[in-house]
């Protein structure tokens, strides 16, 4: 039986923690589960418990595979498709509806070996959008597929697909109604809690290729069409083995702008910082003075793994390679 700890929930530097600094051990596997206005005061015990069990439950299949000497690839894409089928996310079928009360699923993934990457955006078919974005990548000479496009080639890959109304679960039509009473005729540019739960994961495999993949239903009450950071290669995922695997999560429109994965990528890559100053730089200096809200996960080449909001909270959790996890929700006290 495989042995997983979870270490109790540490005080963290600010919103910010580097891994092998403090933890002293290789991590293998980051994710998150969306940033937004998660406090201890608006998150019940009972729904803490379950988001501490789903993420802890999506580090666990990703241990299974990279223990076995499985690629970051499929560990990206099984740890994802498992917060896809969850409905505590808002990815997959716990996705938000936009202003027409349907979704519109968008994801990327990206290899640190060969730059190879997928993308999908705006599917409303797709059961693992995540799933979609990997056949773009291997089976296509495309990168990025959109709209109906991206459901037939779910099909035509026999990846499940499901009619628009699996997607519309109750949770989700009662929060668009709130966001329409409030008349937010831009499209859902404000942040609040009805964006909690993009999912995103970046993996480190035994032959030291790292693999980063975001999926997301992007934010409530959004303009037919939208589309955010999420499935963006640079913006809201990058990865590339001669720094970092990034997934970010937030205010898609400021991650786009200050094309924040990327940054994050070359500020280790050109500028000589380390995966802790990237993160925090990218939020701090970029993300943060255009108005973004909303974080980002790392983890580099050599296992050192770091996760920066300015957010009240992000679900997020690692893993490191003796199985051991993490799996935080809250800011800094
Ligand atoms: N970044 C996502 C988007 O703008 C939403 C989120 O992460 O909460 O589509």
């Amino acid at each position: 039986m495989i042995l997983i700890s979870i270490i109790a929930s540490l005080p963290l530097f600010g919103n910010m923690a580097n891994g092998q600094a403090k933890m002293n051990k290789k991590a293998v596997l980051v994710i998150h589960g969306g940033a937004g206005v998660i406090s201890r005061e608006n998150l019940s015990e009972s729904m803490e418990k379950e988001y501490r069990n789903e993420l802890a439950k999506s580090l666990q299949i990703g241990y299974k595979i990279l223990k076995k000497g499985g690629s970051s690839e499929e560990a990206v894409v099984e740890v994802i498709s498992n917060m896809e089928d969850s409905p505590l996310f808002n990815a997959g079928i716990g996705s938000v509806l936009n202003e027409n009360g349907n979704v519109e699923m968008d994801a990327s993934l990206m290899r640190g070996d060969d730059l190879a990457c997928g993308s999908v955006a705006g599917v409303r078919r797709t059961k693992n959008p995540i799933r979609g974005a990997r056949v773009v990548m291997n089976e296509t000479k495309h990168v990025f597929i959109i709209g109906e496009g991206g459901d037939v080639i779910a099909e035509k890959y026999d990846l499940p697909v499901e009619p628009p109304e699996y997607f519309q679960t109750e949770r989700r039509l009662k929060q668009l109604e709130e966001r329409k009473k409030q008349n937010d005729r831009r499209g859902s540019l404000i942040y609040d809690d009805s964006k909690f739960g993009t999912v995103g994961a970046v993996a480190l495999d035994q032959s030291g290729d790292l693999c980063a993949g975001t999926s997301t239903g992007g934010t409530s009450n959004k303009l037919m069409g939208r589309v955010g950071d999420s499935p963006l290669i640079g913006s809201g995922t990058y990865a590339s083995n001669k720094s970092c695997g990034v997934s970010c999560t937030g205010d898609g429109e400021y991650f786009i702008r200050s094309q924040a994965a990327n940054t994050a990528a070359a500020l280790m890559e050109f500028g000589g910082k380390t995966i802790e100053e990237s993160l925090k730089s990218v939020m701090d200096d970029h993300v943060g003075p255009l108005g973004g809200v909303g974080g980002l996960i790392g983890l580099d080449k050599d296992g050192n793994y770091s996760w920066y909001f300015n957010s009240k909270g992000m679900y997020r959790g690692v893993l490191f390679e003796d199985g051991t996890m993490l799996v935080e929700i809250f800011g800094a006290p």
